[in-house]
Order: structure tokens, then C-alpha cells, then sequence
């Protein structure tokens, strides 16, 4: 059977057919490379790679009979296709073998709909893609999960691979550790020191990661990782590797078949490295080349204010691009000054009928407490992405009966701290209007009752 052809017929009524995936080059020189090769850039020009899929093979089966096959498959028990990423495997990575992948369950995480958020900001359509509701609490999962099979796989073909590595901001660790635990293979991570959350950084050392803790920013680890991976043969696990882009890409696919198979308005998408922006929005278009959709929803990017390099390059017309020195922003997995899939998303956002937007430290963490209070329990990269959902309902520039849909990046427990000192109203420049303290007391019947019935009173039934 040829290289990268499903080896095996797929379950749950479908038939097998010759589903084909390979690297090529993402600024458009000719030539396929095979996904089981270590390899990230172009042999001819250095630019990334992408992932490409055969398209006229894809389309043999009609929209219909996608969308049968997804929705059967959805969240059911037949490993893998029950993960959300795996039942969408024909348009993910048809070449790993169902015996190589490493799944725990991704996807199928709840989309929220945030009616009181929603009333409050003067919309009557708003959801939350809470993408965090995962194994290792961040999105991350989607893309980690075809990473590591792939990995797997290329083992059991008997190619040395001593180890899987990457550079993080927190969450790409934590999701490469526990993927790499569950399949038995080495990982390395490495952090920036003090630039990641306690639950970040315990994550992959509980996994038995191989955990480096650097005394620089993400960028720098970046550029430590890269080297590493050319010179020593490790795996990197960075989003510049493609693979992972086309997991995270069935969280568009995820949204349309949660909607029965209806498309938003608009989704707004947090971007640090802007893997994700990236992989939604192709999402979006390979269900459109597919026939499965007939329109494209508009497309947003929230960046916070101190990490801003794709919004700059916005202001521009995508004209210009300048690399940032990132500051430090309380959003810190998206505190990335040099992305490393700036080109590939600027070319998608260029598609769509996109914009892009920032949000203060302020903003953000006011936000997020904001919509805390309707019920969520947002991560301050989720915190950016609110903000900049309020501003442009402020400026008109979505309307009150768009169906918006703002993905959630992370679960608000990895980024405790933040909201901890958001309540206690300890974070410098930031005034905490949404701060909700504990009221602290003696043991005392009286004066606790007495406490509820002054708080009661001074909420007047709300909340
Ligand atoms: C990785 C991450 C992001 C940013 O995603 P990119 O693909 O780097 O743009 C946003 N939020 C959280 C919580 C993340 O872990
Ligand atoms: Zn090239």
C-alpha cells in the first residue's frame, strides 16, 4: 500500500478510499514531501511548510455524506473517531495508522452560550468555544494529539527519534508532556523563567518532561529550541510544524457541525504565535472547498496591547511587518513579538473579511471578570478576546443580532493567580472594577447573617 494512503477501512458506514496528505511548501514552490519526514521548511526557499490534502479525493464524498460521517462519529466510543479531531481524520492526517495515534478524547467541548453575557453587551447571539474544557486545559491538545501519533508512528517505522521538543509560553508544554507520557516518548520543554503560571509549569514536570526553565522570553526559547532540532535530530513540536495546525483546524468544523452545520457571523480568535488564527480560518475554507459550507464567516484577531506585531502590521494593510520586543502582558501565552506563522496568517486573514484588534491590560482583565460574573471562568488570553468582542460592539462594527462566536484559548484554573489578584485587587494599573471579595469574619452566627443581608441588599437581586 502506497505511503500515506489510510491503511485500514474507516468505521461507522464509510468506505475506504485513497485519502492523501503530504508537506509542501506554504509560499508555493512546487514539490510533495511526506508527512513522516523531519522536516519543517522549504528545501527551496525556507519558508514554513503546510500540510496539503487531495482534494479531488475528499470530494468523492459528497457534503452530506460528511457531515453523516462526522456527526455519527461525534463523541461516541470507537477509538479514535469518537476525539474530535481523529473523527475528522480523512481531512487531518490520513496517514497515521490507528494503531500509532495518541488521543485522549480532544475536542467536543461545549459551546457556551453566553445569554447573559450576551444581553448585557446588547447581543442576542454569543458563544464561547470553550476550547480550554481539554485534557491538558488549552487548545493545544487539538494539534498536539497528530503530532505526537505522527511521531509515534515514524518510531514504529524504525526512525530514530531520541526525543520530541518545544519552546512555550505554558500551554504547548504542558499538552506535548502529557502526550508524550501517555506514548512513551521523551519530551523536552522549554520555558520562559517566571513567564508562565504555576499550574503551566507543573504540568509537564508532573508528565516527567524533561522541564528547562530559561532566563529570557518565549522568543528566546524559540530561537534555542529551533537550533537544538536542526542540530541534534530531536522533533520540535513548535506550531512551525504544520502537523499541528491541522488538528486545531477541526475547531471551525467543530463549530459549523455544533451549529448543525449552520455558520457564524463572526469568530474572534486570541493570537500569540498565530498558529490558531491560522488553522481556524483553514479551517473554514476547506469546508467551503468541500461544498460542506457556502459562506465564510468574518474572522477576527485579538492580540493584547503589549504583544500587538500582527495588529501593527493591520494598521497598515498588511503592507508592512515589523518583529516586537513583546512586554509583559498578563495574557502571557500570547506574549510573542516575533510570530513564527505571521506570514501564513496574514495570507488566510487577507481571504477572509477579517480585522484585527488589541486590548489593554486593563481591558482584557476587566473582561474576563466581567463575563466571569455570567457564569465563565475565563484564562486572560480568553480575557483579550472579550475585550476586543466589546470594543467592536461598541463601535457598531457587530451588530446586535450577529451570531458571534469568541473562542476560549485555555481553562481559567491554569491562570489562577491572575484572577486571584484581580480580586484582591492587587495588579498594578489595574483598577478591578469587577473585583468580588471574601468577606472575612469570626465564627459568629450574628455577623455572618448580618454580612449577607447587607451584601444582598446592596446587589438588589443581582449579581
Ligand atoms: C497558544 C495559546 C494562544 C495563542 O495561540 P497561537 O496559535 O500562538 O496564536 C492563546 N491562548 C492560549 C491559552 C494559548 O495557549
Ligand atoms: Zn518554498
Amino acid at each position: 500500500m502506497a505511503e500515506g494512503v489510510l491503511s485500514q477501512a474507516t468505521v461507522n458506514g464509510s468506505e475506504e478510499l485513497p485519502f492523501r496528505a503530504w508537506f509542501g511548501c506554504s509560499a508555493g514552490c512546487s514539490g510533495e514531501l511526506p508527512l513522516n519526514q523531519i522536516i519543517y521548511n522549504c528545501p527551496r526557499c525556507g519558508a514554513l511548510l503546510d500540510v496539503y490534502h487531495d482534494l479531488s479525493v475528499l470530494r468523492r464524498r459528497s457534503p452530506a455524506e460528511w457531515k453523516q460521517l462526522f456527526d455519527d462519529r461525534y463523541r461516541r466510543t470507537t477509538y479514535p473517531y469518537g476525539s474530535a479531531v481523529w473523527g475528522k481524520k480523512e481531512m487531518v492526517c490520513p496517514a497515521v495508522d490507528n494503531t500509532n495515534v495518541v488521543s485522549m478524547y480532544e475536542g467536543g467541548s461545549n459551546l457556551f452560550w453566553a445569554e447573559r453575557f450576551g444581553k448585557q453587551i446588547g447581543l442576542e447571539d454569543l458563544w464561547v468555544k470553550q476550547c480550554g474544557n481539554a485534557h491538558t486545559g488549552s487548545f493545544k491538545d487539538l494539534g498536539m494529539t497528530v503530532l505526537v501519533s505522527m511521531v509515534k508512528q515514524m518510531i514504529a517505522e524504525g526512525i530514530p527519534i531520541p526525543a520530541v521538543a518545544c519552546a512555550s509560553t505554558g500551554d504547548t508544554s504542558a499538552a506535548l508532556a502529557a502526550y508524550c507520557a501517555a506514548a512513551g516518548i521523551p519530551a523536552i520543554v522549554i520555558l520562559p523563567r517566571n513567564r508562565v503560571s504555576t499550574a503551566q509549569l507543573i504540568q509537564p514536570m508532573a508528565n516527567g518532561a524533561l522541564t528547562l526553565s530559561l532566563d529570557t522570553d518565549f522568543d528566546g526559547c524559540m530561537r534555542v529550541v529551533r537550533e537544538l532540532c536542526t542540530r541534534e535530530n530531536i522533533y520540535l513540536a513548535n506550531s512551525m510544524n504544520s502537523l499541528r495546525l491541522e488538528g486545531q483546524k477541526t475547531v471551525s468544523i467543530e463549530i459549523v457541525q455544533q451549529f448543525d452545520w449552520e455558520v457564524p457571523d463572526v469568530v474572534i480568535v486570541p493570537g500569540g504565535n498565530l498558529g490558531n488564527i491560522t488553522a481556524i480560518g483553514r479551517g473554514f475554507l476547506l469546508m467551503r472547498d468541500l461544498g460542506i459550507i457556502d459562506r465564510l464567516p468574518r474572522l477576527v484577531c485579538a492580540q493584547a496591547e503589549r504583544a500587538n506585531p500582527l495588529y501593527r502590521s493591520f494598521l497598515t494593510g498588511f503592507t508592512k511587518y515589523q518583529p516586537i520586543r513583546a512586554k509583559k502582558t498578563l495574557a502571557s501565552a500570547i506574549q510573542i513579538g516575533n510570530p513564527v506563522s505571521i506570514e501564513k496568517a496574514i495570507k488566510v486573514l487577507q481571504v477572509f473579511d477579517s480585522l484585527v484588534e488589541q486590548a489593554s491590560e486593563e481591558e482584557l482583565a476587566d473582561a474576563a471578570a466581567l463575563a466571569d460574573r455570567t457564569g465563565l471562568f475565563n484564562c486572560p488570553h480568553t480575557g483579550v478576546a472579550l475585550a476586543v468582542l466589546l470594543k467592536l460592539v461598541a463601535r457598531g462594527q457587530i451588530h446586535p443580532r450577529e451570531r458571534v462566536v469568541v473562542i476560549a484559548t485555555a481553562h481559567g484554573l491554569k491562570f489562577t493567580d491572575f484572577k486571584r489578584r484581580y480580586h484582591e485587587g492587587k495588579l498594578r494599573g489595574i483598577a478591578s472594577r469587577y473585583a468580588n471579595r471574601p468577606i472575612e469574619l469570626p465564627a459568629d452566627y450574628g455577623k455572618a447573617r448580618d454580612a449577607i443581608l447587607r451584601a444582598l441588599a446592596e446587589r438588589g437581586g443581582g449579581i
